[in-house]
């Protein structure tokens, strides 16, 4: 069987859950191999998780300057890589930054790159969602290595523990001048909140929240499930929530097993991010809402109202 190469999202300690998702996926495909980009240490850290999902082999690329740039380090590793194992694909989280590295990879690389995959078969045809989410195409990379940025949320993860070898890739230095250099990292807003791409419930406020005070009630929710906070661009427009919270088109994308949008209209830039979310739950005052067209559970309400009594529903639970 061919290797097909996982990039590995992490923070330092932690492998993130859009990585498992990413080796689920690359089973069909072949032999799955992750490509570990960090400082020193890093890729030791994370091999045992690693292997538990089926990593066949954990490529480590480290270097004390690794995680100071942005997409260079990752695009310079899995091109060593590539030109190490002849791979059968390339698959990575279709974040902000994994869109970035898989554009990169692909033209470095002449192969051809699907975005905003939601499913591969075995035989590497990628669902795909375009035009802001408003149709899915299956399309298949026919010239060159196929380059895949997978959604998270496409699929449920699966343990498959295998014994994982190890092999070293020689990162070169980076150009400084001509790399994108990470100056400062945000912190998170609530360190006990999952990571909104991850998370398996996300409840998101729009503008009808009315306000950075208003926020409250949307992560007192969010708490009260254990989910993360997403915000519409309207509402981060206006300052109510930070842009890193934003699902949309120009935002996040994510795929929780429930979505709560709550005084959130539905634009379709807004659908784009979350409407392969497996469940939606939308509460709007407004009975004409396009949000109430994708929402499998709908409340006609004032969202100050109905949240209070959601959460009090939950804690009793
Ligand atoms: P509104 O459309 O103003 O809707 C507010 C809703 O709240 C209304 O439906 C109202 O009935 C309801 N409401 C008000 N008060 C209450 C209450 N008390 N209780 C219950 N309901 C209440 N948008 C995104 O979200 N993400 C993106 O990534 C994104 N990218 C874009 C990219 C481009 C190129 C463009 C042009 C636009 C983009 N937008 C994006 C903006 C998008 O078009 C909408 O303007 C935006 O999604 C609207 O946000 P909203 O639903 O919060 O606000």
């Amino acid at each position: 069987m061919p290797d097909v190469l996982v990039l590995v999202d992490h923070d330092g300690e932690r492998v993130h859950k859009s990585t498992y998702e990413l080796l689920t996926v690359a089973r069909r495909l072949g032999d799955p191999a992750a490509v570990v980009v960090g400082t020193p240490g890093t890729a030791a850290r994370l091999r045992e998780p690693l292997a538990r999902h089926g990593a066949t082999t954990v490529h480590a690329a480290e270097s004390t300057e690794a995680d100071e740039f942005l997409a260079t380090p990752a695009v310079e590793a899995l091109e060593l890589a590539v030109r190490e194992v002849s791979p059968a694909a390339v698959l990575v989280s279709a974040t902000t930054d994994g869109n970035e590295v898989a554009g990169r990879l692909a033209a470095r690389l002449d192969g051809g790159l699907l975005t905003d995959a939601v499913d591969v078969d075995s035989s590497g045809v990628a669902t795909q969602v375009v035009f802001g989410g408003s149709y899915t195409v299956r399309a298949q990379v026919t010239h060159g290595l196929p380059v895949i940025a997978l959604r998270p949320g496409s699929c449920e993860p699966e343990e498959r523990p295998v014994e994982a070898g190890e092999r070293e890739l020689a990162l070169p230095p980076v150009d400084r001048a001509a790399s994108a250099r990470i100056t400062a990292r945000r912190a998170a807003l609530a360190g006990d909140r999952p990571e909104l791409t991850e998370a398996t419930v996300v409840v998101s406020g729009g503008r009808g929240v009315a306000g950075a005070d208003g926020f409250k009630v949307v992560e007192q929710l969010a708490d009260a499930l254990g989910g993360a906070v997403g915000a519409s661009r309207a509402a981060v427009d206006a300052g109510y929530y930070p842009h890193q919270y934003q699902v949309g088109q120009t935002g996040k994308s994510v795929s929780p097993q429930l979505y709560i949008a709550l005084g959130i209209s539905g634009a379709i830039q807004h659908l784009a991010g979350m409407q392969t979310s497996k469940t939606i739950v939308a509460v709007n005052k407004d009975p004409e809402a396009p949000i109430l067209d994708v929402a499998d559970y709908a409340v006609v309400g004032d969202l100050f109202a109905v949240a209070p009594r959601l959460i009090q529903e939950v804690a009793v639970r």
